[in-house]
């Protein structure tokens, strides 16, 4: 049996049918943004895998941060124990992040960020005297991550919600925010989402935990940038209605979208934010949950005063470590630039999409690139151009899109882009 063969045979891929497995590449080594395939073939990581590898694969800063923590504390529990790892990515994530956001919770993966975000809700209702209030509101075409109550506030249709019926916590759903992030805002409630999200908040609230939402940037349920405003208000009337805000970032946070936070385009703060994927630069799994005082406080001076959440890598040293060189990386080059840069690319080069038949829309924002088909896209046949385009792009749904590495230089993003117009022709 091949390695391919073994593979194909035991291991499960995401979202894939095990007996049927989708084409799969065996990659050997990875540098910036090239992986290597065990034939020898480069391709161009398009989509940072996952949208986690910030600064390209193998950024010597990090992976040595990581070999010297390894020589000297690989882990250690986090339960009366504390490291310099974890303190020093602590009062680096408080520079960066909305200075209400004093509280830091960490964890192993975005999923489990949103878990935590969620659970500190329903604790903090339950605290401060409304145990009634253990359901979530969220927009629909949303997406957190799949595990159970992660799940339960993903899009209904996309996240297979009649497959899972009984065994998901109840929510409420409000449309997709209907302004786009370069649409007018028009100051209509009818006209811009508000007045669903203040009707379900006025016959349910007394239902529910917090509004959670990805801010400006639903990702997995469509790669869709709509209007900050929509935060702002949004902000308001949770307040009005003693809801908390969770913003999640996972895949927003660190510059993605051409501010640091996605919550950077808003005028407000949320109450709970988790963020994940590109927080290590992509090298080792790893997510946080920061909360302000008035939650963290809650919790804590309520029942039974201590917040019912403690994974055993919590805090994991090595993960610490690869996290604030990664910020440190962020803070020694011009990321904005390099965004900016990656952005001007982007639209001009993938604007030739918009004559293209089939293309419903096309568009950018910070680093990353949508072309809309109006069917769609296999990423089983997207693959099997990879070898021939040297780029490696996973479409989903009716979208093309990349979200290249902040490193990408500009052949390398024509590269991508080339790519990308090749699907929106062939597929
Ligand atoms: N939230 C958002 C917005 C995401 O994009 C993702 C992952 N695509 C998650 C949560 C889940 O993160 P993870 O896959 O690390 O569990």
């Amino acid at each position: 049996m091949t390695p391919l063969e073994f593979d194909q045979k035991h291991l499960w891929h995401p979202y894939t049918n095990v007996e049927k497995p989708g084409p799969t590449f065996i990659a050997k080594e990875a540098e910036g943004v090239w992986i290597t395939l065990d034939d020898g073939t480069r391709l161009i990581d398009a989509m940072s895998s996952w949208w986690c590898m910030l600064h390209g694969h193998r950024n010597p800063t990090i992976t040595q941060a990581i070999h010297d923590q390894l020589d000297r504390l690989p882990h250690v529990m986090f339960g009366g124990m504390a490291h310099d790892p974890a303190i020093e990515l602590g009062q680096k994530l408080l520079e960066i992040t909305p200075p209400s956001l004093q509280r830091i919770f960490y964890c192993d993966s975005g999923s489990v960020s949103v878990e935590v975000a969620m659970k500190m809700a329903v604790q903090y209702q339950h605290a401060v005297g409304h145990p009634g209030r253990s359901q979530f509101v969220t927009t629909r075409s949303g997406y957190h991550g799949d595990t159970w109550k992660a799940m339960s506030v993903c899009d209904p249709v996309t996240g297979m919600h009649h497959l899972f019926q009984g065994a998901l916590s109840i929510q409420h759903f409000v449309p997709q925010p209907p302004i786009a992030i370069d649409q007018e805002w028009p100051e209509d409630p009818a006209l811009n989402g508000i007045a669903e999200l203040r009707a379900v908040l006025e016959e349910y609230h007394k239902q529910i935990a917090a509004f959670i939402l990805e801010p400006v940037v639903q990702g997995t349920g469509g790669m869709y940038f709509y209007h900050p405003e929509y935060l702002n208000q949004a902000r308001a009337l949770c307040d009005e209605f003693g809801v908390l805000l969770i913003f999640d970032e996972i895949a927003t946070g660190f510059g993605r979208t051409g501010r640091l936070f996605a919550t950077d385009h808003t005028d407000i703060e949320p109450d709970i934010l988790c963020m994940g994927k590109a927080l290590t630069g992509g090298h080792i799994s790893f997510a946080t949950t920061m909360t302000n005082d008035r939650v963290a406080q809650g919790i804590g001076n309520g029942e039974p005063g201590v917040f019912m959440h403690g994974p055993t890598f919590m805090a994991n040293p090595l993960a610490c470590v690869a996290a604030k060189a990664s910020l440190d990386l962020l803070d020694q080059t011009d990321w904005q630039a390099n965004v900016t840069r990656i952005e001007t690319a982007l639209n001009e080069q993938l604007a030739a999409a918009r004559d293209l038949p089939n293309v419903a829309d096309v568009r950018v924002l910070g680093a990353i690139g949508v072309i809309e088909m109006d069917h769609r896209v296999s990423a089983d046949q997207a693959h099997a151009l990879a070898h021939d385009m040297g780029v490696f792009l996973r479409p989903f749904g009716h979208n093309i899109y990349c979200m290249p590495p902040f490193i990408t230089s500009d052949d390398e993003l024509s590269a991508i882009c080339d790519g990308m117009l090749r699907l929106a022709r062939e597929l």
